[in-house]
């Protein structure tokens, strides 16, 4: 396994930028993720790292050696992409086998690999099957094996799973951290899907119209975003916009546009001018951060929508005119209706500051 830095890379399809002065440093072993909308340059980094783009600009290391200008098949990565691009005509084995064929192996240590790593990805009875005739599922893992069984230095996932299924896709990420941390190698998984992405990852880039906003561990950058865009991306979020009324040391307390005090603590995802007296701020609370009953930020309001999960029931709140996203855990106690009243509070440390 190896790291991967990226370093001041720029990446322009003619006048425009794909992705711009990213810089990234990659740890050997690391499940690193690259999350954000489409178009946002995820692909276009992945393929910088696979080689398939040139940066305009920067450099790409694998550890200590510069690859920026290095064809794929000379940087000893493993790929699976979104439609696998498996062989449909030939067999399991076949497939997996492909790589250790092009590497010139022996047939007795390719038959040795290819088993090994399809009981790996538990297809023991598979090898003599047609791609055609397995599963979604089943395909993602002939195309996991046929990228592992090179024993690759990285391993690149471009939205592996979009193929499959809600329920089969669980399942399958689950299995794919368990390899990954089995064959220990470095893995690079790109991806629209925060939850997949907080659920896998070690650590996740955060992107947006080619920039990095945010690079974090998921709790980091769910607990802790550093700007709007983070914060409203990843989960669902309340964001108000309110104006700073008063500042302590240890408290800042702000009143929004429709006339709700909130006391918070400062964060450094706001700047010292920010959290001054007079200046304008946003305020993120996660709908799982309101509580009921009355308390600290304690509000009153009337619920406008219920809404019942199983899991939690989620009621919509309206606040003095903002209308307030909540998120309680079901208990198995009686739910409430529309245009009742409702007493809700959030923990000062739950009113997260952000900057305009
Ligand atoms: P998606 O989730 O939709 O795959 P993405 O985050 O992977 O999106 P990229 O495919 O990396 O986004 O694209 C980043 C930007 O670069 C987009 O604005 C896209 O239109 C542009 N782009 C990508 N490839 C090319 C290309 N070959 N020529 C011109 N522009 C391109």
């Amino acid at each position: 396994m190896k790291g991967v830095r990226l370093e001041n890379i720029t990446k322009k399809f003619g006048k425009a930028h794909g992705v711009a002065n990213l810089n990234i440093d990659i740890m050997p072993g690391e499940f690193f993720t690259f999350l954000g909308p489409s178009g946002c340059g995820k692909t276009t980094t992945l393929r910088m790292i696979a080689g398939f783009y040139f940066p305009t600009e920067g450099e790409i290391y694998f550890d200590d050696r510069n690859v920026s200008t290095l064809q794929p098949n000379k940087r000893e990565i493993g790929m699976v992409f979104q439609n696998y691009a498996l062989f449909p005509h030939m067999t399991v084995d076949e497939n997996i086998a492909f790589g250790l064929q092009v590497r010139k192996l022996s047939k007795e240590k390719i038959k040795e690999k290819v088993d090994r790593t399809r009981t790996m990805v538990r297809l023991e009875k598979y090898g003599s099957r047609k791609i055609n005739e397995l599963s979604g599922g089943q395909q993602q893992r002939v195309a996991l094996a046929r990228a592992l069984v090179i024993e690759p230095d990285i391993l690149l996932l471009d939205e592996p799973l979009s193929n499959l299924d809600a329920k089969l896709r669980e399942e399958t990420r689950v299995e794919m951290k368990r390899l990954q941390t089995e064959f220990g190698v470095t893995t690079i998984y790109v991806t629209h899907d925060q939850t997949e992405a907080m659920a896998m990852s070690d650590r996740i880039m955060v992107m947006d119209n080619g920039y990095v906003k945010q690079i974090g561990t998921p709790q980091e950058i769910y607990n802790r975003p550093e700007n709007r865009f983070v914060a409203s991306f990843i989960g669902d979020t309340n964001m108000i916009k309110a104006t700073v009324k008063n500042v302590t040391e240890s408290e800042v307390e702000v009143e929004s546009e429709e006339g709700i005090r909130l006391v918070g603590m400062p964060t450094n995802a706001a700047s010292n001018a920010e959290m001054k007296k007079g200046s304008t701020i946003y305020i993120s609370i996660r709908p799982e951060s309101l509580c009921i009953g009355a308390g600290t930020n304690g509000m009153i309001g009337t619920i406008k929508f219920v809404e019942f999960t199983g899991v939690s029931i989620n009621y919509v709140i309206d606040v003095n005119g903002f209308l307030f996203n909540t998120m309680m855990i079901n208990n198995g106690s009686e739910l409430l209706s529309i245009g009742d009243t409702m007493s809700v509070h959030v923990p000062i440390r739950n009113v997260y500051f952000l900057g305009e």
